[in-house]
């Protein structure tokens, strides 16, 4: 790393760990038994700039790039403040960041770096799942010059809290919608607020303060100056986020994994069963250190990929491999401290299994890991692709 991305970095670094001085665990375990947003962090990393990482300073922002973002996501989550609607709000504003027109910026993305203004992301529909070209919400032109959106989105993350979605829809009269169906997709930033917008709660049991939901789309009028870029350019606009997507994901897995292994390390030096502490056993120290070995290499693997992302590079590899790393690392972490913990690991209130159902999560989304493995399979090593050859289930 240069000496000038360095300092950025400690900069940022020694900024995070202001916030972290004011918000600690408990905080945010009571913003999720109340089911509320933390709005008091969400304030405070935006009063301190660090909302306004990765957003140029003519839009407001403080510059840098994704490997300081991930730095902030991970530090932050190393401290058990992993918050879902920071790498959702990061990863779904880039599309904005890269794409976006000056007045597009300066009335979306300006607003969240001062903190004011959320975003959610709404691609997955439930008949299309991890296929986003199957999916069937459609916004048309009407006479009037408008967007009419209909359709559904499923598992939208803080769908409540968010001012914007960035959404990825079908737009039939993209010039080459009718031949090819990935030049149907655009991207339009919708407001949340708008006139028939309704949602219904799913009962997701990941331990966030966020909450999921199903979004309904009854002919929504988004105003066509909403449209991000072109028509029909929206699956090359969807790719631009997907390794921000995934290697600030992947830096919340790195972070949530490191927190639970302090835990389970700091249990391990004091719980006595036998009168001596239980750490000073080979079978309990192996798990651990085998996750701490785990988590690294995929922290290495992210700062490579941050790195060579923000230096312009393709990153599509590496980001793809961090993910994948990152999320079974902090799998891996959270089994190993549950086991630590032994029976006390399945109590809420020691906050070990509370991370399960999270790290999970992070295998399955934004992307499963047997896609990761897809990519690497087909765009790395040139197999076959193994997918997508049928066109109907059972044919
Ligand atoms: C808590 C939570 C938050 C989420 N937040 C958001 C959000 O904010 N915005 C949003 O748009 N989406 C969100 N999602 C959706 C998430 O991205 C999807 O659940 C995920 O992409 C998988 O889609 P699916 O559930 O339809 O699985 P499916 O597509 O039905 O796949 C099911 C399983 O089949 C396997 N599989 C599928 N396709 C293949 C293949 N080609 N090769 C090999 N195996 C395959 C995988 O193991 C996969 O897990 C969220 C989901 C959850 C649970």
């Amino acid at each position: 790393m240069h000496a000038e991305q360095q300092a950025s970095l400690d900069a940022v670094l020694e900024t995070v760990h202001g916030v972290i001085r004011r918000f600690d665990r408990s905080y945010l375990i009571g913003c999720q038994k109340e089911q509320r947003f933390p709005q008091e962090l969400w304030a405070a990393l935006a009063d301190s700039g660090l909302m306004g990482l990765g957003v140029d300073e003519v839009d407001g922002g403080m510059g840098g790039g994704l490997g300081e973002a991930a730095a902030m996501v991970q530090v932050l989550a190393r401290h058990g403040l992993g918050l879902l609607h920071l790498p959702l709000t990061l990863f779904s504003r880039h599309v904005l960041v890269r794409h976006g027109s000056s007045e597009q910026r300066r009335r979306y993305l300006t607003p969240t770096v001062t903190g004011d203004k959320k975003f959610c992301l709404g691609v997955t529909e439930p008949n299309a799942g991890t296929n986003t070209f199957k999916i069937q919400t459609t916004a048309r032109k009407g006479e009037d010059g408008q967007y009419r959106v209909n359709g559904q989105k499923i598992f939208i993350s803080g769908a409540d809290e968010a001012d914007y979605m960035t959404l990825i829809t079908k737009t039939p009269g993209a010039p080459h919608a009718a031949f090819d169906p990935k030049a149907s997709l655009s991207v339009l930033i919708v407001d949340m607020k708008s006139k028939g917008i309704s949602m219904q709660p799913l009962q997701i049991q990941v331990t966030e303060p966020e909450r999921q939901f199903i979004v309904f789309f009854e002919d929504v009028a988004v105003s066509a100056d909403c449209l991000i870029g072109e028509e029909g350019m929206g699956a090359r606009y969807m790719f631009d986020t997907l390794n921000p997507e995934r290697l600030l994901l992947g830096a919340m897995a790195i972070g949530i994994g490191h927190f639970v292994l302090a835990k389970a390390i700091a249990y391990a030096k004091i719980r006595a069963p036998f009168d001596e502490p239980i750490g000073s056993y080979q079978a309990v120290q192996h798990p651990l250190a085998r996750a701490w070995a785990h988590l690294e290499a995929a922290n290495a693997m992210l700062l490579q990929a941050c790195q060579r992302y923000d230096a312009g590079e393709e990153a599509g590899a590496l980001a793809n491999t961090t993910k994948l790393l990152a999320s079974e690392a902090a799998v891996e972490a959270v089994n190993a401290a549950i086991q630590c913990h032994g029976g006390y690991g399945f109590d809420r209130d020691y906050d070990v299994i509370t991370f399960w159902p999270l790290a999970r999560l992070l295998e399955v989304a934004p992307v499963n890991n047997q896609m990761i493995l897809n990519f690497l399979s087909e765009k790395v090593l040139g197999l076959p692709r193994s997918y997508g050859r049928r066109t109907k289930p059972g044919q």
